[in-house]
């Protein structure tokens, strides 16, 4: 007896830990849809600030994420960019990326309404299946019948030499410091909100990528892919 190959795919980890370089190239493998759904939180928190609205009006934020549309297109421009994302028809693919945006989306995906809007979408997307879905809460809380969920983590100091390499490779400004002490930052307002904190899932396969490159996690999910398509029931 042979189980099928898992549909919906979760893959949850902190900032620059990976997970979505190695999402991609799983979905890629797998000829499935590729969903980082941080890019929705950026694109809300791209839009507040765009539009002057406080980030500590709790309704205002809500709002908008309540009636922003994002879309989030394969392809785009040859400018380094994995997929485009458009907020309400704009290409916001790199702004959503700027250090203002990363300084205010902790506030911003802290507040229910914004993630109950997101996480509507976000479940939506994943119905049809055939889907690896990346996020900070995609086993916990979005899908968390999901077939087969991992958690990866690395140390700060490993994923912002990793950042840094990125940004580097890209021909943009690069401050190992900076990018260091943002992470961290990062990290700690991830772990301490008060909903959808940064845990992994009772039945999440955690991952510890320090000394791995990506193509060992690569391979390492895919043969947890794998085992389950062949393991008896
Ligand atoms: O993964 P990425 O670094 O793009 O995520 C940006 C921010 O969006 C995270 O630091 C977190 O505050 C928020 N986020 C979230 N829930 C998710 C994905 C991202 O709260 N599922």
């Amino acid at each position: 007896m042979t189980h099928s190959r898992p549909s919906v795919i979760a893959i949850d980890g902190s900032a620059a830990s990976g997970k979505s370089t190695v999402a991609a190239k799983l979905a890629d493998w797998l000829g499935y849809l590729y969903f980082d759904t941080g890019v929705m939180y950026r694109a809300v928190t791209w839009a507040v600030l765009n539009r002057g609205i406080d980030v500590d009006d709790e309704a205002a934020v809500s709002q908008v994420a309540e009636t922003l549309a994002i879309r989030v297109l394969p392809d785009g421009p040859a400018d380094g960019r994995q997929y485009t994302v458009l907020a309400d028809g704009q290409d916001v693919t790199w702004e959503i990326r700027t250090p203002e945006v990363e300084a205010a989306i902790g506030r911003v995906s802290s507040y229910p309404r914004v993630r109950a809007a997101l996480t509507e979408q976000q479940r939506q997307i994943a119905a049809g299946g055939s889907i690896v879905m990346v996020g900070r809460d995609i086993g916990t809380v979005v899908l968390p019948n999901a077939d087969l969920k991992i958690f990866m983590r690395a140390s700060a100091e490993e994923r912002a030499r990793r950042r840094f390499r990125e940004k580097q490779a890209l021909g943009k400004p690069a401050n190992y410091q900076q990018i260091l002490e943002a992470i961290i930052e990062r990290d700690r307002q991830d772990a301490e909100k008060p909903i959808s904190p940064m845990i992994p899932a009772p039945d999440a396969v955690i991952i510890d990528t320090d000394n791995l490159t990506v193509e060992q996690v690569v391979e390492r999910v895919k043969q947890l892919i794998t085992a389950r398509e062949t393991s008896p029931s």
